[in-house]
């Protein structure tokens, strides 16, 4: 039922609001780096960290990481049967089966099986999608839009719309969500075909209205959670439109709180690096460095290291870890808000 379902690989950028994005230029250079790209592919791929580094780097460091995660942002993912259907970064290696740039493992999909309905999570390039769902033979039902950034979420909404005219598409009532047809608030429920069952769960502080589903299927099959840009593998959003107090009950309480086998789909594939910043944090927790050492296998290998769980998540996310006394005390903090409001200022700075 469930699949590999990466939603676009990005941190948020966000142009509506324009919290990070402060410049129409800056617009027109990315737009005219990402038309580059699809042009230039792996040359300019493999000429953008070196270039951008010393181009940018200096003046604009954030900007620069912003271009970067824009570089990887328009990879979507289409949910299946048996299969996760995922666009390839010209700099990524799939082992699997490639079909043309789009790697397709043998995955359980977010697919209802007696329907042959699908619903797919931040659909940025809608035409793949719908192409592939249709050489599966399944139909597009849903969309599951889980915050506004239109750049890497939720700017595909309108054209699938276009093309699917009777596809729903769901986003938080608070967020300005593109093409939003089903506004959804903390605890609403819907469904797809007959035994897949999702649940809103309002996951504030990166956007004000950034919501996470939680999806279950039939009996026996662990729960999903796809997390947007609120939990990250081993990291966090930032915080753009909210405060550490919402962050900690979006993480540490509403997260948190769901069964540990939920197998947590998030919004972007930075686990690597999140991993090494988590160990500035506890150098000796032996579960992040092992999370670490299958993460870089992983990437090595051209493979996904999303899924992660609620479980691995209490163990080795340090910001799901500020309840830890422990924690707190190795930043400096006697409480868990101002420990995660601590951790993200590191991590902000952080440029491991
Ligand atoms: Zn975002």
């Amino acid at each position: 039922m469930f699949c590999n379902a990466i939603p676009p690989v990005a941190n948020g950028s966000n142009l509506n609001g324009g919290l990070e994005l402060e410049s129409s230029c800056f617009i027109i250079l990315v737009l005219v780096l990402y038309s580059c790209s699809s042009f230039l592919g792996v040359a300019l791929l493999l000429a953008r960290s070196s270039v951008l580094r010393h181009s940018v780097q200096a003046s604009k460091a954030d900007s620069l990481m912003h271009l970067e995660n824009l570089y990887c942002s328009l990879f979507p993912v289409v949910c299946l049967p048996d299969v996760c259907v995922r666009q390839l970064r010209s700099d990524e290696r799939c082992e699997l089966n490639q079909l043309g740039g789009v790697c397709v493992c043998r995955r359980p999909a977010i697919v209802d099986d007696s329907t042959k309905q699908a619903a797919v999570v931040d659909p940025v390039e809608p035409e793949k999608i719908l192409r592939v769902a249709q050489e599966n033979g399944v139909a597009l039902k849903l969309v599951l839009t889980t915050h506004h950034h239109w750049w890497d979420h939720a700017g595909g909404n309108d054209k699938i719309k276009q093309l699917v005219p009777d596809i729903k598409i769901y986003g938080g009532s608070v967020d300005n969500v593109q093409g939003c047809t089903n506004k959804v608030e903390n605890g609403d429920k819907f469904s797809l075909g007959v035994d897949i069952n999702i649940l809103s769960l309002h996951t504030p502080c990166h956007t004000k209205g950034h919501i996470s589903y939680f999806v279950t299927g039939k009996d026996g099959e662990d729960p999903a959670v796809f997390t947007g840009d609120t939990l990250f593998v081993a990291g966090c959003g930032k915080f753009f439109e909210g405060t550490a107090e919402q962050m900690y009950q979006s993480l540490c309480v509403t997260l948190g709180s769901l069964p540990k086998p939920t197998q947590v789909y998030c919004g972007h594939e930075y686990t690597v690096k999140n991993l090494q910043f988590a160990l500035t944090v506890e150098p000796e927790n032996a579960k992040v460095s092992e999370k670490l050492k299958l993460a870089e296998q992983k990437r090595n290998e051209g493979v996904p290291t999303i899924p992660s769980s609620i479980e691995e998540e209490l163990e080795t996310n340090p910001f799901m870890r500020v309840d830890l006394p422990e924690v707190q005390e190795k930043v400096g903090c006697s409480s868990p808000v101002d420990a995660l409001r601590e951790i993200r200022q590191r991590k902000d700075n952080w440029r491991g």
